[in-house]
């Protein structure tokens, strides 16, 4: 790989940038000046150090976030504020996405990563990934709703659901429940308790394959996944 592609790529500014610092002389590969930014270097086996910093360089980056309610799951919006916008600048660099989608007024678990081998797998259908959703429900949730939904329910267009498990945490005219999907069609949960006449009020994203949200994480808060919940999740 490059030097200028690698020092950009870890956040030492722009290819421009990168090229000006070469040119002071203060990055060294394996002890030996470079001033070249067409030199190459192999990430995994030279030292390369900047001010006599060493570069730690790494491809991807995994981070899990409890996404807060009001921010867009996406990468950038010229009006709203997104996931992305959140994450320090030093995180940032590596241009990672959130795999998948919740709504805005969705909170929890949200991988983002710049892994998009990674992210395919997760997001693929015939992968059937399950993922699990707490919320909270207008309206008495019954045994006949658990039955419906291990059946499958028909969206408003039509769409009839692959089977979701339900667990009813506590009914009532306010219901806490746990959903899990192998899906992700557009608002798939909201629209599967519109389709047994509930309408979900809270909505919280607790697990995505085995990865579930870290309790510590408070809501906008991240951290980089262990090297165990990655080796699961791959
Ligand atoms: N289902 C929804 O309705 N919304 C989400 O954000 C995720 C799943």
């Amino acid at each position: 790989m490059r030097i200028d592609k690698l020092l950009a790529n870890v956040g030492y500014g722009t290819r421009k940038e990168v090229k000006k610092l070469l040119k002071t002389g203060a990055v060294h590969v394996n002890e030996k000046v470079v001033k070249d930014a067409k030199e190459h270097v192999d990430p995994e086996s030279d030292l390369v150090t900047v001010h006599g910093e060493q570069v730690e360089y790494r491809e991807f980056i995994y981070l899990m976030m409890n996404k807060p309610p009001g921010v867009l799951s996406a990468t950038e919006d010229n009006f709203q504020e997104t996931v992305i916008d959140i994450l320090e600048p030093e995180d940032a660099v590596f241009e990672p996405f959130p795999v998948g989608r919740l709504d805005k007024d969705t909170e929890g678990l949200l991988l983002i990563t710049n892994d998009g081998q990674l992210a395919h797998q997760l997001l693929s259908p015939k992968k059937h990934v399950p993922k699990t959703y707490f919320a909270v429900i207008e309206g008495e949730v019954t045994e006949p709703d658990i039955s419906a939904f291990r059946q499958g329910v028909t969206l408003d267009d039509g769409y009839h659901t692959k089977p979701g498990e339900l667990v009813i945490i506590k009914s009532g005219i306010r219901s806490d429940i746990e959903l899990t999907i192998m899906e992700g069609k557009f608002h798939q949960v909201k629209r599967m308790f519109e389709a047994v006449g509930k309408r979900v009020v809270y909505l919280k994203r607790i697990s995505m394959g085995s990865l579930e949200l870290d309790p510590e994480l408070e809501l906008g808060q991240y951290r980089e996944l262990t090297e165990d919940e990655l080796e699961l999740l791959k």
